[in-house]
């Protein structure tokens, strides 16, 4: 076996093509005599990787110096923190949409902070099966605080055009980003922990339309502060530089499909597995159909016996990371950018298969 079928929800799973060329240049990259790993942060030869993979995310979100794009530490969990630190201003209200455990996540941190917050619309009411189209705003809303895909629920918001224009849009797309084209300009600041569709664990990008960055507070804690990173580009201290090199391969190599490319692409992918579901009575979508995510498709079978069995026999076949998540129960399967769709097509059929032998 090369590889097997891997649908983990995160880290999930790379381009091959990028993993080769890590694996290539991992001992001596490009004739330098030295690993990617070893470079200080500060040499011309990693400055190079660093702009290079800065460069290519304004391609690919189709922005230009009016947008900020920064590698931080600490993982999307640190963003909800550092969002509600850094633009819910004193008096101000910290405005969030709860879809999903991640979305209350940061609803909670800002918070715990004691920030002003306010709840614009939640799912609740259906424990996160669906999502809420219409906001409802407070009076000194600093932002909108919206999660587009809710790696757990499954739930994923395709149609940006809902949100209000007249309030900040920050968004948390740590599991569909540069899964599908967007109009980056909506967003006054976007966070993905790399993990999920651009790179391995260790870095999150941080995006920041500039007009916001004078709204900042000050006199936060060094590394908590967005300003920090700005003023130093992103190397006040030692930046994540092997995650960050090994995401700039993904984004060429998401540059070069195309992200419209790549949407159609994740479109037929989850496709094969949503067909199944929809022509079964032995499988059931967890979430409203319309709402349904390109990126983790979450399912469940007639009882828990033969969900383990399920997720077993498919170990069986090299099929790996169906389990649903611990808080939820069932399966999901995470079908992220560079899964290939040779993984969805056996997927599906291993679903009419086992379907047959045990209903
Ligand atoms: C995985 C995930 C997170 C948490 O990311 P960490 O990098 O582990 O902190 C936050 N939000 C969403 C939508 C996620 O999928």
């Amino acid at each position: 076996m090369e590889r097997i079928y891997n649908f983990n929800a995160g880290p999930g799973v790379l381009p091959e093509d990028v993993l080769k060329e890590v694996q290539a240049d991992l001992f001596n990259y490009k004739g330098k005599g030295l690993s990617v790993m070893e470079m200080s942060h500060r040499s011309k030869e990693y400055q190079e990787i660093f702009e290079d993979a800065r460069a290519t995310m304004k391609r690919v979100l189709n922005v230009g110096d009016d947008y900020e794009v920064l590698f931080l530490g600490g993982g999307a969990h640190t963003q909800f923190l550092m969002v509600a630190m850094n633009l819910i201003q004193e008096g101000k209200v910290g405005n969030y949409v709860v879809t999903g455990s991640w979305a209350e996540k940061a609803y909670k941190e800002a918070k715990k902070i004691g920030k002003l917050t306010h709840i614009a619309a939640s799912s609740e009411d259906k424990n996160f099966t669906y999502l809420p189209k219409t906001f409802n705003l407070s009076d000194n809303a600093a932002f909108l605080h919206y999660c587009s895909n809710n790696t757990i629920f499954g739930t994923e918001c395709l149609d940006d055009s809902i949100f209000p224009t007249n309030v900040p849009l920050v968004c948390d797309m740590s599991s569909d980003f540069l899964s599908h084209p967007i109009d980056t300009k909506k967003y006054s600041l976007i966070y993905a922990g790399a993990q999920k569709n651009i790179g391995p664990a260790g870095t999150t990008a941080v995006i920041i339309r500039k007009d916001i960055i004078d709204t900042f507070n000050t006199g936060l804690p060094t590394m908590l502060s967005y300003k920090t990173h700005i003023d130093k580009d992103s190397m006040y201290n030692t930046p994540p530089t092997f995650p960050v090199y090994v995401v700039g391969l993904v984004l060429k190599w998401i540059e070069n499909k195309g992200l419209e490319n790549i949407k159609q692409n994740n479109i037929k992918k989850a496709g094969f597995i949503y067909n199944v579901i929809d022509n079964s009575e032995f499988y059931t979508g967890t979430v409203a159909k319309e709402d349904r995510s390109l990126m983790n498709v979450t399912f469940r079978l007639p009882n828990e016996d033969l969900e383990a069995k399920f997720i077993n026999e498919a170990k069986k076949i090299d099929i790996i990371g169906i389990k649903g998540h611990r808080s939820v129960g069932g399966c999901r399967a995470s079908v992220y950018n560079a899964l290939p769709i040779k993984a969805c097509e056996v997927l599906a059929q291993f679903m009419v298969d086992f379907e047959k032998a045990n209903k």
